[in-house]
């Protein structure tokens, strides 16, 4: 691999959220360890491409950055939130605010308890919608329609064995119901022919009053890991 072809890497490769890569052996060498070529790196850096500048629904307006998704980009597991809270909107990366921190305890936490061995990075995470919303508003119809296109075919590259929607705006763009995340959540069900398990919003989770949704939540996570892992 010549310098261009590896700077073009590296720019992809943080484009959708992963900033460390590791090099083995002599420190001289350009033996970067970078995630295998498939074609699913091409797939989602044409969405990125084709997302551009988006100026197609008024989200952008109050915009600092995209936030595309991150992680594996060969998960087996997605995970689906809502939309880019401040945390997200300034460093472009999701579920890297509190929410985050509880999200990433759940999956490295479960899975440690379960047996399960994998860390956030294994995973794939993304939104529904990829400019925040102002004062982290529910995201409206029209802007889960005009971005939702992006996020079919960002699940459609990846295909993983399972999607975890968490919360209702999720829940909405995925499963096209108005039926609410209790009566859902703890059960399979279908995307595109991918399992989706719905379970609660780590958002909700915070809350001091939803601590028995926590014990669900924790529950749900079990379910989906002991499926796609074991
Ligand atoms: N909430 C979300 O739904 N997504 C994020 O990225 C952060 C908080």
């Amino acid at each position: 691999m010549n310098h261009d072809q590896l700077r073009q890497y590296l720019e992809f490769y943080q484009d959708i959220g992963i900033t460390t890569l590791y090099r083995r052996g002599r420190a001289d060498s350009l033996a970067v360890c970078l995630p295998p070529q498939s074609p699913q790196p091409d797939a989602l850096l044409q969405i990125i491409q084709d997302i551009g500048d988006c100026t197609r629904c008024r989200l952008h307006e109050g915009r600092n950055k995209i936030v595309f998704g991150s992680g594996n980009t060969s998960a087996k597991l997605v995970f689906v939130g809502e939309g880019p809270g401040a945390d997200e909107d300034e460093q472009g990366l999701p579920f890297v605010g509190r929410a985050g921190q509880l999200l990433t305890q759940m999956i490295e936490g479960t899975a440690k308890r379960e047996g399960v061995p994998i860390v956030r990075d294994d995973v794939y995470i993304c939104n529904v919608v990829k400019c925040r919303p102002p004062g982290n508003r529910t995201p409206e119809a029209d802007e889960m329609e005009i971005c939702g296109q992006f996020l079919t075919r960002q699940l459609e590259a990846i295909r993983p064995k399972a999607i975890c929607a968490l919360g209702s705006t999720a829940v909405k763009a995925l499963l096209k119901t108005k039926e609410g995340v209790t009566r859902l959540r703890g059960q399979w069900h279908k995307w595109n022919d991918i399992p989706v398990m719905v379970t609660y919003h780590p958002s909700y989770l915070l809350r001091p009053y939803n601590q028995n949704a926590k014990r669900e939540a924790w529950e749900d996570l079990k379910k989906v890991l002991h499926y796609v892992y074991d």
